[in-house]
């Protein structure tokens, strides 16, 4: 398949699939094709770098994924936990954080071992050239539970779906995925929606001022899917000790609106035009998640913007050191220093969230 959108007459695309689905069952939710479009998405390709569709951190400098594992080693020597423990990532991509990160551990002399959560078999396959003795899991519910758990998460929950819900002046109903001459498009639901109900039951105040307030034509997403995966890495925490960084672009308050987009080739394109080839993504709201994990039973330690964690963790003085060990990468460094940390580059909008057992000492770059 090339370029353009797929229609419904190209039989074996996802969205001929959908398109029959729909004509039988009626109208799909938001979630149902995000999982269904990125399942197919992920599975077949590798989709990070400048000939993919998108870069994220650790394919933009090596400096990420170690300052990671020096975050990681710090806290784990603090809990004085007992070596070797467990390095666990949720979507680990090409497999290029966890080689960055486990070699500044291994140089400090922890020697975890690796897990991947990782639903892709084609990522699946580069990541098993760089960590050949790493074991794979399709969820977390296979993870050990002998030891204390490291686990980082950059860019794993925006890929899982969210359910969207809309405002209308007969009250909220659910944003849907039906058929609009003969494309895929945005619909509305039939059915009246309880807001508070349908974003998880248990409401904050910020909320609920949202909902009472949203005027027609609001959108509000919830993520059920983010929401678990952080409640199951709570409670491991809780139960076998251990500390987890989620990094993704997101918001620390809830608001409104839609914020499912799809990326291909490094360019935005309408989320409902090309199902399972490109990638759909949503923001993460970090605020209902720092509430389901403190809900799990892990320590909260804050929701902080990463160009603020990088510098408190040293980003500055690992440049300067690269750039000494090799001076001819002196701009190539500097422009990877922005990306990362700069505010009109991924300084702000992505945030780094940390998460530990309660008994465990506060993390580097972290309030508590
Ligand atoms: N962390 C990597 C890759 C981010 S892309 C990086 O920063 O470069 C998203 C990753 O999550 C991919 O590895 C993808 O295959 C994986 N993924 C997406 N949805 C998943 C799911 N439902 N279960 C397991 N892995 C998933």
């Amino acid at each position: 398949m090339t370029g353009g959108a797929t229609t419904a007459r190209d039989d074996r695309s996802l969205t001929a699939t959908f398109a029959r689905l729909i004509a039988a069952t009626g109208p799909l939710s938001i979630a149902h094709f995000m999982a269904e479009s990125n399942a197919r998405y992920y599975d077949s390709r590798d989709p990070l770098g400048l000939t993919g569709d998108f870069i994220t951190a650790p394919e933009v400098s090596q400096m990420f994924g170690e300052l990671i594992g020096l975050w990681l080693t710090d806290i784990w020597t603090r809990a004085g936990a007992p070596y070797p423990g467990h390095y666990v990532e949720l979507g680990p991509g090409r497999g290029t954080l966890a080689r960055d990160a486990l070699r500044v551990m291994r140089r400090q002399g922890m020697a975890p071992a690796v897990h991947f959560v990782e639903g892709s078999t084609a990522l699946r396959a580069i990541q098993r050239e760089h960590h050949p003795d790493a074991r794979w899991h399709d969820d977390l519910s296979t993870l050990p539970a002998d030891a204390p758990l490291l686990i980082v998460a950059n860019e794993f929950l925006d890929a899982l779906p969210v359910h969207q819900l809309v405002k209308t002046a007969a009250g909220w109903r659910e944003r849907l995925v039906g058929m609009h001459e003969g494309r895929l498009a945005p619909v509305v639901g039939a059915r009246p929606m309880d807001a508070a109900v349908a974003m998880g039951g248990t409401v904050s105040a910020a909320l609920a001022a949202l909902i009472a307030d949203a005027p027609d034509g609001a959108i509000l997403e919830s993520s059920p899917a983010s929401a678990a995966a952080v409640r199951a890495v709570a409670e491991r925490l809780a139960a076998q000790g251990g500390a987890a960084l989620f990094i993704d672009y997101g918001h620390t308050a809830p608001r409104l609106g839609s914020t499912l987009q799809a990326v291909r080739a490094h360019r935005k394109v309408d989320a409902f035009a090309m199902p399972g080839e490109a990638d759909l993504t949503a923001h993460v709201d970090f605020a209902a998640m720092a509430e389901t994990a403190e809900a799990g039973g892990a320590r909260w330690m804050g929701t902080a913007e990463q160009g603020p964690w990088l510098h408190a963790l040293g980003i500055g003085a690992r440049a300067q050191a690269l750039a000494r060990s090799a001076p001819a990468q002196v701009a190539t460094l500097n422009a990877a220093l922005d990306r990362l940390t700069g505010e009109s580059q991924m300084g702000t909008l992505f945030k780094v969230m940390g998460l530990a057992n309660p008994g465990w000492p506060a993390g580097a770059g972290f309030p508590r």
